[in-house]
């Protein structure tokens, strides 16, 4: 059993979770209930990963769902006026260009 993913969003944990159910991967999440009761404490909910032998693909979805979040927060330049914009920006704050027509 080997812990894979701890985050102090436990929305984050839940939806990797979802990720890890529908992969068929046995897993657990732990200390999900202790960021509430005691606020503030350093206790993150923690995924577990039941089977030793799933550790290698359950690390691919989780890379995979944090490469994606955190590629999502990068800034990032404009494919129609060059101008960099935020990674929360989906849009171009100078001429309104869509990120999605970038080189993806
Ligand atoms: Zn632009």
């Amino acid at each position: 059993m080997k812990m894979l993913f701890s985050s102090p969003q436990s929305a984050e944990v839940g939806l990797l979770k979802d990720l890890l159910d529908k992969a068929g991967i046995p897993c657990e999440v732990r200390n999900e209930n202790a960021y509430s009761n005691f606020p503030g404490a350093a206790f993150y909910p923690e995924l577990w990963i039941l089977n030793d032998d799933d550790f290698a693909k359950a690390s691919q979805i989780r890379d995979t769902l944090c490469g994606t979040s955190s590629e999502n927060l990068d800034s990032w330049v404009c494919p129609a006026c060059g101008e960099k914009s935020e990674g929360q920006f989906s849009s171009c704050w100078k001429c309104g260009a869509d990120r999605s027509a970038d080189t993806k």
